[in-house]
């Protein structure tokens, strides 16, 4: 049984510039597992993927927040679940299909989970229509070449 060394939860609105702040707290918490500049730029990609994801398809008609929670075991692998109480998704299976999207006129390419899955080791959707969605994702820490610290600074500002 892994052994929970660390957690953090943040509750956001749906709100766009809401984003960065995701990509900034995640960025912040995941320091500690010394990933290098690649692995914290995929981390950040998919979180603030799935964020997106809330703001515009979940709460597109109804209101609520965004639970962000950051999980680290072992020192090096990381849970994070993305979860909104908005409209939830019919069919996962086919909102996961590369290129699949219910927004093409606001230009949305129908990526977002095909980025999850790519940059991510694992990408689990549970979603209930009517009651929300939540997206868990997982990552294993292998750098050898941790971001120095003055590129935190840089990531948070
Ligand atoms: P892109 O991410 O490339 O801008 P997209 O958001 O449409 O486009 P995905 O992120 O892959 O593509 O999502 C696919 C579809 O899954 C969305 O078009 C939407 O219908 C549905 N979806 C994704 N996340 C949610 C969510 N949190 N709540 C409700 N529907 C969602
Ligand atoms: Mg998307």
């Amino acid at each position: 049984m892994s052994r929970k060394e660390n957690e953090m939860r943040v509750i956001l609105a749906p709100k766009s510039c809401n984003e960065a702040v995701a990509r900034s707290v995640v960025t912040a918490f995941v320091m500690q597992t010394d990933p290098s500049v690649s692995e914290l730029s995929d981390i950040k990609t998919a979180v603030s993927e799935a964020v997106t994801n809330s703001i515009v398809h979940g709460y597109r008609s109804c209101t609520g927040n965004i639970e962000l929670l950051c999980r680290i075991f072992d020192d090096k692998t990381l849970y994070i679940r993305v979860s909104d109480k908005g409209c939830g998704i019919a069919d996962v299976k086919k909102a996961m299909e590369p290129l699949f999207t219910t927004a093409p006129e606001e230009e949305r390419a129908g990526l977002g989970f095909a980025v999850m899955e790519s940059f991510m080791d694992s990408v689990q959707v549970r979603s209930t229509p009517g009651k929300g969605t939540s997206v868990i994702m997982k990552k294993r820490i292998l750098s050898k070449t941790p971001v120095r610290t003055g590129a935190l600074e840089n990531e948070c500002s």
